[in-house]
This record gives structure tokens, C-alpha cells and sequence, in this order.
């Protein structure tokens, strides 16, 4: 079966100034597939998913959703961050607004549904990262973990062709994190199409179809989490795995 791929760059290049963050970077990713992007800090993970949802500009190439190229600015564009979902190392929460509204603000402003129609979705959706329990609580109320997951189900309510994460877990105490990966397990093994840049390499074993490992801008190695993690192939994959694991 040969099916469109959902997310698709082609030749992408970025710089910043005179330093340049993407590489001629090729990468595709099918419907209901789940990649993990690893590879040292400033290897250009996050530029990478920024650019998937036009957080960031591209200097050329072409970045692709279900087979559309994607508009760089204009009114496509809120339609395509509707598309792509983004959860961010940081959560972004909207502090003054509680739980609940946090997940329907969007729905009801971009999606333009009625307030009874995203409560009852957004209240399934608190319910599917198990807090429903907090909706009606501020952000500041709730534990690193808690926030992190009403960030996912804010993401959830705008129903996205694809889920992109930013070091998801990277701010959350040590106890935090499995609770926000076994959200993440859940979505994947349900078969959301996922992009998630992590060092948590349990999670990647457990969850990715694919590795893609980036180094100094460049998509140095892509395999399977078993050969990448038993055999990788390149040096600098090699290095990279002795520190971390
Ligand atoms: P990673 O997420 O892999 O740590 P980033 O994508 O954040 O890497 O950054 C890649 C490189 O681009 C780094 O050298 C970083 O300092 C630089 N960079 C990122 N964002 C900006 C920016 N807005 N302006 C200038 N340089 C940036
Ligand atoms: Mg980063």
C-alpha cells in the first residue's frame, strides 16, 4: 500500500543569520505513524517542528500536509495550525482561564463550536487524560504533570491530522513524567500520527515506529527503534547513544 504521507518535507533548509539550523532536510511521515526525533541539544529538533507548523519560516523546500504544500502565511494558516498540533516543553496554558477553558477556547474561537458542544468534547477529552476531576481548577493549581496533560487535550480538541511534542517531559519532575508518557503510549497505540522529539528512550522504544536521529541540522540516521538502538550505523548516532544510554 503506497498511501499519501501526512506530513511530508522536502529539501528544507533554515538558517539563522549565518547558522544553519536545517539541512536539505527528507522526511515523511504516514498516517497513524509515530516518530521520535532524537539527537544532542541544538541539533535543530524544535526549529524542525516549529517549521511544521510555520512557527518558523523556511529559506526553501517545500513542507506538505496530507498532500497540500503548506500556505506560509494568510488565511490557510489557521486551518493548518488547527492541523498540527503543538505541545510544547512548557505547557502554554492560559493561566487565567480554568482547565476547561483552556480546552474549548480554541474550538470555540477557531472551530467556531458552540459552548455546549466543546464542554461536552472537551470535558471526553479531559476525561481520556484522566483529569476531569480538575476542569474547573487553574492551571497554577494543578501539578507539572496535570498541566502537561491538559495541554495534550487542548491540542486533542482541535482534532489535528498530527501531534507534534517538544521535549514534552523535559520540564516535569521525575514523577511526572510516566504519567504524561502513558498519555502519550495511549494515542499512539490508538493510532494518532505523532512527531515527538524526547530523550525518554523507553518511550521511544515502546511507542516509535521510527527513529530519526539529527545532528548539527542534518538527519544523520531513520530506523526502526530496534536497529537504531542495538545497531546504529553512523559515528555520530554511535556517540550520541554512549552518552545517553
Ligand atoms: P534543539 O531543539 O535540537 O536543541 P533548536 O532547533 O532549538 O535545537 O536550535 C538549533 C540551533 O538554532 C541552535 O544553535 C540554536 O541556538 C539556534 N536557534 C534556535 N532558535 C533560534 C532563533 N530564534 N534565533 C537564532 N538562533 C536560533
Ligand atoms: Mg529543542
Amino acid at each position: 500500500m503506497t498511501a499519501t504521507p501526512l506530513v511530508v518535507l522536502e529539501d528544507v533548509n533554515k538558517h539563522f543569520g549565518q547558522l544553519h539550523v536545517l539541512k536539505d532536510i527528507q522526511l515523511s511521515v504516514q498516517s497513524g505513524e509515530v516518530v521520535v526525533v532524537i539527537g544532542p541539544s541544538g541539533s535543530g529538533k524544535s526549529t524542525l517542528c516549529r517549521t511544521i507548523n510555520r512557527l518558523e519560516t523556511i529559506d526553501n523546500g517545500r513542507i506538505m500536509l496530507d498532500g497540500k504544500e503548506l500556505p506560509a502565511e494568510g488565511r490557510g494558516l489557521a486551518k493548518l495550525r488547527s492541523d498540527v498540533g503543538m505541545v510544547f516543553q512548557s505547557f502554554n496554558l492560559f493561566s487565567h482561564k480554568t482547565v476547561l477553558q483552556n480546552v474549548t477556547l480554541g474550538p470555540i474561537k477557531v472551530l467556531k463550536k458552540g459552548r455546549a458542544e466543546a464542554e461536552k468534547r472537551g470535558m471526553e477529552l479531559l476525561d481520556r487524560v484522566q483529569i476531569a476531576d480538575q476542569a474547573n481548577k487553574y492551571p497554577a493549581q494543578l501539578s507539572g504533570g496535570q498541566q502537561q496533560r491538559v495541554a495534550i487535550a487542548r491540542a486533542l480538541a482541535m482534532n489535528p491530522k498530527v501531534l507534534m511534542f517538544d521535549e514534552p517531559t523535559s520540564a516535569l519532575d521525575p514523577e511526572m513524567v510516566q504519567e504524561v508518557l502513558d498519555v502519550m503510549i495511549d494515542l499512539a497505540t490508538e493510532g494518532m500520527t505523532m512527531v515527538v522529539v524526547t530523550h525518554e528512550m523507553g518511550f521511544a522504544r515502546r511507542a516509535a515506529h521510527r527513529v530519526v536521529f539529527m545532528a548539527d541540522g542534518e538527519i544523520v540516521e531513520e530506523a526502526t527503534p530496534d536497529e537504531f538502538f542495538t545497531n546504529p550505523q553512523k559515528q555520530r548516532a554511535k556517540d550520541f547513544l554512549s552518552k545517553i544510554l
